[in-house]
């Protein structure tokens, strides 16, 4: 079987690239071995997590109700339902992707690539029947198969109360107690949703904050709100072991970070040491590390996720692969082999979808021969859908910090937004990272309720080089949060006048 492009992958940036590829002219094959096309984010991760959190907030909405003179009843949470909605959610999506496919004259086949040589893909089966043929020349390959969650081995444990985030999205029982490890994206988005629907949830995080790498002025407000709606966040510490203990797992930590706060899932008495739950064992460098135990209903594992460039056969092509095994490519998307171009979470970071999408769509260009195409964002969002939803796009001040960078900071907090009172968000935050020299809007975060939505108008105007001065003048509706991005820019220019700024960095 020939083809004039193969696109290995149909996830978000997969289907993204070979449907444009499509529209352009170019004769399409579109390989993934599973049997519906989407992907990761839409088959087992972005999307049926929003369906979850999304009932999260209606039951979290409802309970914060009580303050504002509204009493509910306790919810009825039918988990079977809940799963069948998310299906029903993933079905009508996955569902579109075919007739788009279809429309589009893409043909899918259902199998397992592994490259044979820079033009050919041996297609294994992975469904129930073999695939249309064993193999596919091409003359052009787009590679987009993503990544998988990363796997420890100290935390491989062959019980289904280890979950990773796939499992956990399944919903199999709402545990009474969870332990969430990795305190990023997935594990403080998915503590959320089980939180809400009745689990004890601690987080242990290896770092000193969560979400690292993310501005501590945005995560700041997240983790009040967690200690709340969490039985306990354990920083500076990790597991080190886990064992299967029939109706429960019982896990070791090391690390000063995990202390008791309250009782807990302890173990009285552990094999650790055993002196009790806590022993201290001193290290080479005289530091106190701290062994304890505890257990917990189930464990959700979500220490990040790794590229799936490893079995492709991709040492039978000129694809060039780093240390950290993404597949390393150019601003056009090209590999070192002229006939393969990669996008996605296999290619880069941020492993994000719609950075996938907008890559796969150049790669397309590219192979279309239009050659000033590149991908080349000034912004690209990141959103983490906990309750408050943390956003930031473009330049953060870390980032600017670490090369040495000159910019300016200005900030407005929710509790002067009209809007944010009369909803009861009051602890959200909006900054803008400015360049003091030109103006130019460099970056944004943005932490409170909506945020993921409310970023959008800051990449638009950090994408078309927009100054402080054209947000500031930009009319933003009244009452809504989408304010807090004009009154921000206002604080930057001295002329807001819903807050009280007598020193304000620069006046217009
Ligand atoms: P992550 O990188 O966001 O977080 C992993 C966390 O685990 C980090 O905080 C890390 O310090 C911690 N960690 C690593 N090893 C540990 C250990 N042994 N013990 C304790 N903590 C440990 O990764 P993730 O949450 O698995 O998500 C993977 C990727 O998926 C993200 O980077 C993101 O790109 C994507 N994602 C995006 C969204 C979204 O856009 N809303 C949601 C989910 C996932």
């Amino acid at each position: 079987m020939e083809t004039q492009l193969v696109v290995l992958g149909g996830g978000p940036g997969g289907y993204a690239a070979a449907f444009m590829a499509a529209d352009l002219g170019l004769q399409v094959t579109l390989v993934d071995a599973e049997p519906r096309l989407g992907g990761a984010c839409l088959l087992r991760g972005c999307i049926p997590s929003k369906a979850l959190l999304h009932v999260a907030k209606v039951i979290a909405d409802a309970r914060h109700a009580t303050d504002w003179g509204v009493a509910f009843a306790n919810p009825k949470i039918d988990l079977d339902a809940m799963r069948a909605r998310k299906e029903k959610v993933i079905a009508a999506l996955s569902g579109g992707l075919a007739q788009l496919a279809k429309r589009r004259n893409v043909q899918v086949i259902r199998a397992r690539g592994v490259f044979e040589d820079s033009q050919t893909l041996r297609l294994e089966q992975a469904g129930d029947k073999p695939p249309a043929a064993d193999r596919l020349r091409f003359q052009h390959c787009i590679l987009a198969t993503g990544s998988s969650p990363t796997r420890l081995p100290a935390l491989a444990l062959p019980t289904p109360r280890a979950m990773d985030s796939t499992a956990a999205l399944d919903l199999p029982e709402v545990p009474e107690s969870l332990l969430v490890v990795g305190g990023g994206y997935i594990g403080l988005e998915m503590g959320t949703v089980y939180a809400v629907l009745g689990s004890r949830v601690s987080v242990v995080e290896m770092t000193d904050g969560l979400l690292p790498g993310v501005d501590r002025d945005l995560v700041k407000p997240l983790h009040k709100r967690l200690e709340k709606d969490f039985a306990a966040i354990w920083l500076n510490a990790k597991v080190v072991a886990m064992a299967d203990k029939k109706d429960s797992i019982e896990v070791t930590f090391e690390g000063s970070g995990v202390r008791d706060q309250g009782p807990e899932d302890r173990v009285q008495a552990s094999g650790v040491g055993g002196q009790g739950p806590t022993t201290q064992h001193p290290t080479t460098d005289n530091r106190q590390l701290t062994t304890s135990t505890r257990r917990f209903g189930r464990v959700l594992i979500a220490v990040g996720r790794r590229p799936n460039s490893a079995g492709l056969g991709l040492e039978h092509t000129k694809v060039q692969v780093d240390s950290r095994g993404f597949v390393m490519v150019d601003p056009q998307r090209r590999t070192a082999d002229p006939h393969i171009l990669a996008i996605g979470d296999v290619a880069s970071e941020p492993m994000l979808a719609h950075k996938a999408a907008h890559e796969g769509k150049i790669a397309a260009e590219v192979l279309a021969g239009h050659e000033a195409a590149v991908f080349s964002p000034r912004a690209i969002p990141a959103v983490v859908f906990t309750d408050p939803e943390i956003a930031w796009a473009g330049l953060t001040e870390g980032e600017a910090k670490k090369e040495g960078r000159a910019v300016e900071v200005a900030q407005f907090p929710w509790a002067a937004s009209g809007r944010a009172q009369s909803v009861g968000r009051t602890e959200g935050l909006t900054k803008w990272i400015i360049d003091p020299e030109s103006r130019c809007v460099l970056g944004c975060g943005i932490v409170g309720a909506g945020a993921g939505e409310l970023i959008a108008e800051a990449v638009l105007a950090i994408e078309m080089g927009a100054t402080v001065e054209d947000v500031a003048q930009s009319i933003h509706p009244h009452p809504t949060l989408s304010e807090t991005l004009g009154f921000a820019a206002e604080v930057y220019l001295g002329t807001a006048t819903d807050i009280y700024r007598p020193k304000s960095p620069r006046k217009a």
